[in-house]
C-alpha cells in the first residue's frame, strides 16, 4: 500500500543546512576548508564553557535535569523574570516548533516576511497552518502590512529581528506602533538570535512587552555569539501562561546535561561577548568595505553576517567560492549570505571573491 502523507508535507522540502566542512573536504579534496555559512561565533565558546564541560563525561548515563533548574534561574536572573517566564529548547528552533504545535489548529494563520528565517514556514506547515507571507521593504520588515495581514484566524507573527538572512532590523519606535495595533490573541515572537551583535540603540526592547504582560515570546539561542551551536541550546522568555502551555508540548528531556552547564557558563561570560562583539565590529567593517572595493553591494547589517548581491547567478557564485573551499550561503537569485568570520578567514573570502568574480567578467 502506497503512504498516504499530507500534501502540506508532500509541500515541504529537507532543510538545507550551511555545508559540513567535512563534508567539502571528501568532496574536494582541500586542506583547508573555511566555514562562513551559518553564522556561528569565529571564536568559539567562551573558555569557561569549555571548562564547564569537563567531567561531563560522568553524567552521559543520566537523564538531564528535565526543568533545567539552574540554567533557567540564571536566565530569569539575567533578564528580570520569573522562572516560571522562561522555556528551553534543543536551540531555539524547537522553541518554534513548540509555538506552532501548541497554538495552531490546521488553517490558522501565521504571520511572517519574505525573506525571513525559513524555519518559521516550516514547522508552520507542518502542523497543517497556514504562512502567511508578507514581503521585505528595502530588506526590512513591513510591520505596516505585517499588522494589516491579521485576520481572526491568525494566531502567530514572526518577527525576526534583526532579520536573518537580511541583517537588518525593525526600531523600538516600529514595534511600538505593531504592538499598539496587534490583537491580544495574536502572539509575537521575536526571534532575537543575533540581538547580541546589534549596534543601534534603535533596538526594541522585547523583554519589556513581555513584562507588560502582553503576549509576546522573545527567543535567544547560545549558538549564535556563544558559540554553543553544536550543543542545541535555546530560550524563550514569556507570559507565565504561554511558557506553560508549550511545557504541555515541550519533550522533557530537550535541553541536554553538556548544554545546560556549557550555556550557564556562557551566560555568566560578559567578558567573552564583548570580545566577539569587538572582533566581529572589525571584521564586519573589513568585509563591508572588501566587498565595496569588488563593487559589490551589501546591506548594512547590525548582525555577524553581511547580505550582498552578486550581480549573476549567485549559485554559480556560491559553487565557484566553495571550489576555492570557501562556503557561503546562498540565498536566492543573486543574493548570498556570509558570516563575519576572523580576520585571516575574511580576507580569505575576499580574495576567492575577487578570484570568482574576475573569471565570469
Ligand atoms: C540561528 C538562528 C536561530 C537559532 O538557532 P538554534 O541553533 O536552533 O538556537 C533562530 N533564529 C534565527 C533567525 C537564526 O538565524
Amino acid at each position: 500500500m502506497a503512504l498516504q502523507v499530507h500534501p502540506d508535507i508532500l509541500s515541504l522540502s529537507p532543510y538545507v543546512p550551511g555545508k559540513p566542512i567535512d563534508e567539502l573536504q571528501r568532496e574536494l579534496g582541500l586542506t583547508r576548508i573555511i566555514k562562513l555559512a551559518s553564522n556561528e561565533n569565529p571564536l568559539g565558546p567562551s573558555p569557561k564553557a569549555v571548562a564547564a564541560l569537563s567531567g561531563a563525561q560522568d553524567l552521559l548515563h543520566r537523564y538531564p535535569d528535565g526543568s533545567a533548574y539552574r540554567l533557567r534561574q540564571a536566565i530569569a536572573d539575567r533578564w528580570k523574570v520569573a522562572e516560571g517566564q522562561v522555556i528551553l529548547g534543543n536551540g531555539s528552533d524547537e522553541i518554534l516548533g513548540l509555538l506552532a504545535r501548541t497554538f495552531l489548529i490546521p488553517g490558522d494563520e501565521a504571520i511572517m516576511a519574505d525573506h525571513t528565517f525559513v524555519i518559521y514556514k516550516m514547522e508552520v506547515t507542518a502542523v497543517h497552518g497556514k504562512p502567511v507571507v508578507v514581503p521585505l521593504v528595502n530588506w526590512t520588515h513591513d510591520l505596516e502590512s505585517m499588522v494589516r495581514a491579521v485576520t481572526p484566524r491568525t494566531r502567530l507573527l514572526f518577527l525576526c529581528n534583526p532579520n536573518n538572512p537580511t541583517g537588518t532590523i525593525v526600531s523600538a519606535e516600529a514595534v511600538d506602533r505593531l504592538m499598539a495595533k496587534v490583537p491580544d490573541d495574536v502572539i509575537v515572537v521575536f526571534d532575537e538570535a543575533y540581538c547580541e551583535y546589534v549596534r543601534t540603540p534603535r533596538f526594541p526592547d522585547a523583554i519589556a512587552y513581555v513584562k507588560q504582560g502582553r503576549n509576546v515570546i522573545v527567543l535567544r539561542t547560545f549558538s549564535k555569539i556563544y558559540g554553543l551551536a553544536g550543543l542545541r541550546i535555546g530560550y524563550g522568555i514569556s507570559t507565565v501562561e504561554i511558557i506553560d502551555y508549550l511545557n504541555r508540548v515541550r519533550p522533557p528531556f530537550n535541553a541536554n546535561s553538556l548544554a545546560q552547564k556549557a550555556a550557564l557558563a556562557a551566560l555568566g561570560d560578559d567578558e567573552h561577548v564583548a570580545k566577539s562583539r569587538t572582533v566581529n565590529a572589525a571584521g564586519m567593517e573589513q568585509v563591508e568595505n572588501g566587498l565595496r572595493a569588488l563593487g559589490v553591494t551589501s546591506i548594512p547589517s547590525e548582525t555577524n553576517f553581511l547580505y550582498f548581491d552578486a550581480k549573476q547567478d549567485g549559485r554559480l557564485v556560491f559553487e565557484a567560492l566553495l571550489r576555492e573551499g570557501i562556503i557561503v550561503r546562498h540565498i536566492d537569485g543573486a543574493m548570498l549570505r556570509v558570516t563575519i568570520g576572523q580576520p585571516d578567514e575574511n580576507a580569505a573570502f575576499l580574495q576567492a571573491l575577487k578570484k570568482v568574480l574576475d573569471g565570469s567578467r
